[in-house]
């Protein structure tokens, strides 16, 4: 086993990890930039090296800064949690080339997952359905014309390095098509580095449903279920379960196999999830995979008993996958990303929180990193915290999601709480009748 791990990120996720390491009786090194000095995260590792100023990208995306950091700490492994530096496969193979352990699959396939259009082309192979669609990126306008007018309207382009539900354009009509086609590579090029996008047909009413996988470095794929992620805002989830209402039984299993054998004939290891759009007809369509710790990782956790992060790091040190094979899904599990934002406008609400008391009891965790006077900055992810709930039925854990967040005082920013109360009392959430359209749907008629 290792003896001491970096943990490459900050926030919640970085004290999640840290927690982890601890149970497991590894020490731990934190890393952090100015404007994190008094993190959560700083204070309970049990060593600390700030590698530069507040912007991300001069320190927690800045690869020689972290990796120096883990040299002169002399750590064996580094966990990237999520976002940042965790799906940057030249980072990974940094990591190798300095005997570093990274925690995570390998750099080839990283790289792989990471241009989407290749992704698809992959899974397809792998026996996966995908959304009609361009073969690779899209070049000319002519080609887009073309393929739009094959699949039909409505459409859309995504950036093939895309991620973060950014930089996508919806387009219905072919009126529309040249004006979001450049703006689509323009927003590529700023987002994501390279101009390239593809497109696919744009289902209306989706579902986003995804499965959790966990891969030994001895071959075994094994999938922990599927999660809910329909409610979403700006293609970003908001609210996220486990399992998800639609999935019975015979789909899981049906689907969880077809996963695992994609996953296998990529020489997948470590956790991962692979995401889907599901029609109406229950028809599966790859969308994309994450080859990391996903945020909503806790409500898989939470009904399969299991510690996915410290499984992390057992697997990256040899474990074999042996016991997990029988995994049974137990009860319900619900998330809420608490933001610091504006309910109403969704702006981003930083600023000194001045009173925070987190709620307990019997089936609520909290994921936070934040506290009483500390300073939410405007410099990062407006994700402050996240609220889990679990009980043996799906209504039983929406009361108890209703009155944990009840109980949350958060004060002196603004926070998506009150939004977050509203949907678990809508009658269609507590019903299961829901898509990626709910949010835009309930934001209109409320
Ligand atoms: P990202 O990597 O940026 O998260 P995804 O491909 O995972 O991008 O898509 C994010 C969300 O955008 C999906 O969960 C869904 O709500 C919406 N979306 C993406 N592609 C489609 C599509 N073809 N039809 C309908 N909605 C889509």
């Amino acid at each position: 086993m290792f003896k001491k791990i970096l943990v490459a990120n900050r926030g919640e996720i970085a004290l999640r990890i840290i927690c982890a390491c601890r149970e497991l009786g590894i020490k731990t090194v934190a890393i952090f930039s100015e404007a994190d000095r008094d993190s959560l995260h700083v204070r309970f590792a049990d060593e600390a090296v700030c590698i530069g100023p507040a912007k991300s990208s001069e320190s927690y995306l800045k690869v020689p800064s972290v990796i120096s950091a883990a040299e002169i700490t002399n750590v064996d492994a580094i966990h990237p949690g999520y976002g940042y530096l965790s799906e940057d496969a030249y980072f990974a193979e940094v990591c190798e080339a300095c005997h570093i352990k990274f925690i995570g699959p390998s750099p080839e396939v990283i790289r792989l997952m990471g241009n989407k259009t290749k992704a698809r082309a992959r899974m397809v192979q792998a026996g996966l359905k995908i959304l009609p669609g361009s073969q690779g990126s899209v070049e000319s306008f002519e080609d887009v014309v073309k393929i739009a007018s094959e699949i039909g309207y409505p459409i859309i382009i995504k950036a093939v390095a895309g991620g973060g539900g950014r930089g996508m354009r919806i387009v219905r009509v072919q009126e529309d098509l040249k004006m979001a086609f450049s703006t689509a590579q323009t927003e590529a090029q700023i987002g994501f580095g390279v101009p390239d996008v593809y497109v696919e047909k744009y289902l209306e009413s989706p579902r986003h449903i995804e499965f959790q996988i966990m891969a030994d470095q001895h071959g075994n794929v094994i999938n922990f279920g599927e999660r809910e992620c329909s409610i979403q805002r700006r293609h970003q989830k908001l609210v996220e379960e486990a399992p998800s209402v639609i999935v019975d039984q015979k789909c899981r299993m049906k689907m969880g196999k077809l996963v695992e054998e994609a996953m296998t004939s990529v020489g997948y290891s470590n956790a991962g999830t692979v995401e889907f759009l599901v029609d109406e007809d229950l028809n599966f369509y790859f969308g994309e995979m994450n080859t990391r710790i996903q945020v909503e990782h806790p409500v898989t956790e939470m009904v399969t008993g299991s510690d996915l992060v410290k499984m992390q790091i057992q697997i990256a040190a040899g474990k074999t996958l042996e016991r997990e094979k029988n995994i049974q899904l137990k009860g319900h599990s619900i998330e809420c990303r608490i933001n610091a934002e504006d309910p109403e406008t969704m702006w981003p609400s930083p600023g000194k929180i001045t009173s925070f008391n987190v709620p307990g009891g019997s089936g609520i965790r909290v994921e936070t990193a934040v506290y009483s006077e500390c300073i939410v900055s405007p410099h990062y992810d407006p994700m402050i915290a996240k609220l889990v709930a679990w009980a043996p039925s799906r209504m039983e854990a929406i009361q108890r999601m209703e009155r944990a967040l009840e109980m949350f005082v958060i004060e002196g920013i603004k926070t998506s709480i009150p939004l977050q109360r509203k949907i678990m009392r809508d009658a269609d959430f507590r019903a299961g009748q829901f898509n990626t359209k709910f949010m835009e749907r309930y934001l209109k008629s409320n």
